[in-house]
Formats: C-alpha cells, sequence, structure tokens
C-alpha cells in the first residue's frame, strides 16, 4: 500500500509581472511570506480583493513567484458565492477560465480568462513518477479521512521535476473528507 501526502489548497492568485506592477506600482516585487508545498512557490506576504458580480471576497493569498499569466483558483463554492461561471481545469489551461476584478493597492485590473476550480492532482517528481509507473495525465484514486473518509477518484497526475509527491484537493474537498490539516492517504493504481 503507498502512502501519499494529502494537502489542502485553499483559494489563492499567481500573478503575471505585468498585472503585479498594475496592482502594486512599478518595480514593485512579491514578499516572501512562507514556503508552501511545492518547493518552487512561496505564499507571498499580498492578498487582493477579487470581485465578482454577485460578491467579493477580500484578502485572498498571492502564491509567487510569477507566472507568464494570471490565475485565480478558487473553490466551486467561492464560484457560486462570488457569482463567476469558472470551469473545473487544470493549472496553465484556461479555456473558458471565468472572469473577474482584482484590487490592488495601486490599481484594479479586469481578467478574463483567468479563473478556474482546480481539478484535484497529484504532484511527482519524474524519480517518483517512475517509480510509481505514472506518467503526466495519469489517473489515480485517493482514500483519505477518517469520520467522513472519501475516494477521490479522477486525480490527474503531473510530472514536474520540481514537484514532490503529494496529492491537492481544495478545501470544499477536503470538507467534503472531514480533513483539516495535511495528511496521509492511501494512493490506489489501476491500470
Ligand atoms: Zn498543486
Amino acid at each position: 500500500m503507498t502512502k501519499v501526502p494529502v494537502e489542502i489548497t485553499a483559494r489563492h492568485i499567481h500573478l503575471s509581472t505585468k498585472d503585479i506592477k498594475k496592482l502594486f506600482g512599478a518595480d514593485y516585487h512579491l514578499k516572501f511570506l512562507k514556503k508552501i508545498s511545492q518547493p518552487s512557490d512561496f505564499a507571498c506576504k499580498e492578498t487582493l480583493k477579487v470581485i465578482g458580480p454577485r460578491a467579493s471576497l477580500n484578502k485572498v493569498r498571492v502564491v509567487g513567484p510569477p507566472r507568464s499569466k494570471t490565475q485565480i483558483e478558487i473553490t466551486a463554492t467561492e464560484a457560486r458565492i462570488l457569482g463567476i461561471k469558472a470551469p473545473y481545469s487544470v493549472s496553465s489551461h484556461w479555456k473558458k477560465a471565468g472572469s473577474a476584478s482584482l484590487v490592488g493597492p495601486k490599481g484594479k485590473i479586469k481578467l478574463k480568462n483567468a479563473v478556474i476550480i482546480p481539478l484535484r492532482h497529484l504532484h511527482l517528481n519524474t524519480k517518483e513518477a517512475t517509480k510509481l509507473k505514472l506518467k503526466e495525465g495519469d489517473k489515480v484514486s485517493v482514500a483519505v479521512g477518517t469520520i467522513r473518509r472519501v475516494t477521490f477518484h479522477q486525480i490527474t497526475v503531473r510530472v514536474g521535476d520540481k514537484y514532490r509527491m503529494a496529492v491537492h484537493l481544495d478545501t470544499d474537498e477536503a470538507n467534503a473528507a472531514g480533513l483539516k490539516t495535511c495528511t496521509l492517504g492511501q494512493l490506489i493504481i489501476k491500470k
């Protein structure tokens, strides 16, 4: 039985350098707050207001480093509250991604094709993927939780050299399984 770390990803925003300038001013650099799960990413001190047609969310955490395109990741519940039509999508796939506005200390921007509900996924580095005989895009399942034990299916495998093994669930999924913090799940691979 393979155990896998299961981590909970709350709503967050990845910003492009261009949008950082618009929101925080020219020559602004994101400030490091703390390390997060994947070694390449870090939580920033900065937060932003996300505005949808129906409501807004304050203090949504920015995650660095800057990316080529701004991406807002929220849950299905938050999308409903905000009134944003957002697709379930893997990161960096913006087909039909939703629209929202962001408000920072120095400006406001309107974004199209930027809001997604992240699909549950399993990060693996190349070594881990080889060991488990898995490749990018494969689907696996993970059983997790105790009092509300749930088996999550259709977990998309993402392979990258900078990754380390972890399943990422959003807060809706974590609540469904009664999870409060990171835990270990049972990895189920059907070939
Ligand atoms: Zn992830």
